[in-house]
């Protein structure tokens, strides 16, 4: 009897040399990784008969302002929600100005926006991609409010530069922790150096939930208190609205996941940590730019983004050969049409707009086999 040939009996060549294609990032590992523990977690909460608030969120709130070094944790629905909040919360409305940095995610100009107020754009430091508080003194106008610094691919800002510049002229400073749970600045981890903290949990974060979610981290009890009033419709006792609130509230199902994987954050983050090491060591004197780390950095490498003049056709040679890459992110807030309004041309932030044609992130996560490390460092070595 002669056997069929089929994709089963025959190996894909590249798996069978160990060289599998590489997805950018594989969530679905992690999820099988903890499938038993998030299981009985939802179990759980869905048994519990409390769909709104409850001691999965109080549990899960508590235990990240604790592993953050914060004092208060507020859950909200989203990382956007997170951002939009804690400005609310510290006074930002309509006339105030927030500055940024001109090549972060657009969430976090949209999050001014929401809070209706201008976002101001200062360029970053091109070496680590985050905002250059040298530049910050060009930005400021009497109807500045806040500092709104993002920790970019997983990377901390220079908060001490940026919060003693704000000190200097009375601005407050709200921090974009979406992409930088865990990581340290000088020594101590992000979520408590400002006047508020805000985290993402999508899916695709450090720590991501299995849908959306949000949270603000504060030292602040006051600042704590009225992001949880703005949340649950303005309200300070039920049915009794102080403010124009919104709904924006972390779900209890996320709240149970998030608490399990919080368990793994940390290790998860050191095989990141390994992984930037080991395309760090491999990819040194290309024809590209590797990310740069200041000494009082402690990144979670959320991304891990190189420079690369022919950006486009690295990451197409790569695509053929099974590699798959990202770009964050293509186009610079200020050109987005959504913010044609902010008035700025092509050339006005020539740093954003620069990053914009040359970063490429590579894969990294805590399910990426070595095999596939290896093969994206030998592959981008012989293309670059
Ligand atoms: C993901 C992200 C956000 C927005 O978070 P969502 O939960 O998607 O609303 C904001 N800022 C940065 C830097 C992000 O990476």
């Amino acid at each position: 009897m002669t056997r069929a040939i089929t994709s089963a009996t025959v190996p894909n060549l590249w798996s069978w040399r160990g060289l599998a294609d590489v997805a950018f990032l594989d969530l679905r590992a992690a999820y099988a990784e903890l499938q038993a523990e998030i299981g009985s977690a939802v179990g759980r909460a869905a048994a519990s008969g409390w769909y709104i608030g409850g001691s999965e969120v109080d549990a899960f709130e508590s235990r990240f302002a604790q592993y953050c070094d914060a004092d208060h944790c507020v859950g909200v629905a989203n990382g956007l929600d997170a951002l939009c909040l804690a400005l609310r919360a510290i006074g930002v409305g309509a006339g105030d100005e927030v500055i940024v940095a001109s090549n972060s995610y657009i969430a976090t100009l949209l999050a001014v926006t929401m809070a209706g107020a201008t976002p101001v754009l200062v360029e970053p430091n091109p070496s680590t991609f985050n905002l250059d508080p040298q530049r910050l003194g060009t930005a400021v106008t009497e109807r500045t409010k806040a500092i709104l610094p993002t920790h970019l691919y997983g990377q901390p800002a220079d908060l001490d530069a940026i919060l003693a510049f704000a000190r200097q002229h009375g601005l407050r400073v709200v921090e974009d922790a979406a992409q930088a749970h865990g990581a340290r600045y000088k020594g101590k981890r992000i979520g408590a150096h400002s006047d508020a903290v805000c985290w993402s949990f999508y899916p695709t974060k450090n720590l991501g939930a299995l849908g959306d979610a949000g949270a603000v981290t504060t030292n602040d009890p006051e600042i704590a208190r009225r992001i949880r009033m703005f949340g649950n419709y303005g309200w300070s006792i039920r049915y009794v609205s102080e403010v124009k609130g919104v709904n924006s509230r972390l779900d209890p199902i996320q709240a149970a996941v998030l608490a399990v994987k919080l368990k793994y954050l940390d290790e998860w983050n050191c095989r990141r940590t390994e992984i930037a090491q080991f395309y760090g060591r491999e990819l040194r004197n290309l024809r590209i730019t590797l990310p740069d780390v200041p000494e009082w950095a402690e990144p979670v490498w959320h991304l891990y983004v190189i420079q690369s003049q022919s950006r486009d056709r690295l990451r197409s040679e790569l695509a053929e050969l099974g590699i798959e890459t990202l770009v964050h992110y293509p186009v610079a807030p200020h050109l987005q049409q959504a913010y044609a309004d902010l008035g700025h041309s092509p050339g006005a932030f020539p740093i954003a707009e620069r990053l914009a044609d040359t970063v490429l992130s590579l894969p990294i996560g805590p399910h990426l086999s070595s095999e596939a490390v290896e093969k994206v460092a030998s592959t981008v070595r012989r293309l670059a």
